[in-house]
């Protein structure tokens, strides 16, 4: 068997072209949807993803406005940059690059940024709200992951749905999307025993370990259906956390790059619309 290879590429890009022609409507009744990123520090890979996103917010017609803070900036000075575009009209998203240098208190930041502006919804309040049912904003790559299994009318309710890793920026939320359409969720992580007994018995099984290659063919079910959400750099290539092999056992797979990745980015842009709405 050779799995469908999920074009999130695609998808993204119809995505991408719905949300631009919403875009302009909203222009025309006199609203600029404006997202502003604050990035701390020369992190190479953090460089990129705010240039991509940049990138996709002019193709959309959203202003973006990118703050740049020194890696050693003070805790004080990046709240009081969170502050200002709190209080700041024109603004309607607020994002914060991770991860912050050591020195800075992540959550404390996460806290600080109103909920309602919250694109990445990363705030305990969008967390909660995603918990209990009620979702905001939901954190932008496992609602990817959710609008990417939609496009290719991949049933979820009453499957296995296996998620390997349980950050709050991917594998929890992930889990709860899944949960919130009615898959039986397992979640997974470091201190898992047996974690190839486990994948093997998922219908979906995501992958949000950073671990380049971490899902062998062997823990995959036959016919599966494998969200690859790793993103991995090795000698100077991007590669997931499945390992191409694992192709010849699933039914259907996601790239990296060109899968999870695209949804991410066409999601903080729908994130950002609906901030402005
Ligand atoms: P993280 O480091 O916060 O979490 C990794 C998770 O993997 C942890 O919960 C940990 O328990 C689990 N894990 C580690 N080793 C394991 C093992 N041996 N067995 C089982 N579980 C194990 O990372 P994250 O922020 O959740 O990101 C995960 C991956 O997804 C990274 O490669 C990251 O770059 C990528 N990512 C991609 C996108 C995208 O847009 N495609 C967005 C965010 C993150």
């Amino acid at each position: 068997m050779s799995a469908i290879i999920m074009d999130g590429r695609a998808v993204a890009k119809a995505w991408k072209e719905k949300l631009a022609e919403q875009v302009a409507q909203k222009k025309r009744m006199g609203v600029t949807p404006h997202l502003a990123v604050v990035l701390v520090g020369e992190n190479p890979a953090s460089q990129v993803y705010v240039r991509n996103k940049e990138n996709a917010c002019h193709k959309a017609g959203i202003r973006s406005t990118v703050i740049r803070l020194d890696e050693t900036c003070a805790q004080e000075e990046l709240e009081n940059v969170v502050r200002a575009l709190n209080a700041d009209d024109s603004v309607h998203g607020i994002l914060v690059q991770l991860p912050l240098p050591g020195h800075l208190d992540e959550a404390r930041v996460l806290a600080l940024i109103n909920p309602d502006k919250d694109v990445d919804g990363f705030h305990a309040m969008n967390s909660g709200r995603l918990m209990n049912g009620q979702p905001r904003f939901v954190p932008c790559t496992p609602l990817g992951v959710m609008k990417l299994l939609e496009a290719y009318d991949i049933p979820v309710e009453g499957k296995h749905a296996v998620v390997i890793g349980r950050s709050n920026i991917v594998g929890k939320p992930m889990a709860m999307l899944l949960l919130a359409q009615n898959a039986t969720v397992t979640i997974c992580h470091s201190r898992t025993q047996n974690l190839d007994e486990i994948t093997r018995q998922a219908d979906i099984l995501v992958a949000a370990v950073g671990k380049p290659g971490f899902v062998k063919p062997s823990m995959v079910k036959p016919g599966a259906v494998v969200i690859d959400v790793g993103i991995n750099r090795v000698d100077g290539k991007i590669v997931g956390d499945v390992a191409p092999e694992a192709a010849e056992v699933a039914g259907f797979l996601t790239p990296v790059p060109g899968g999870v990745g695209q949804m991410t980015i066409a999601m903080l842009l729908a994130n950002t619309l609906e901030a402005a709405q």
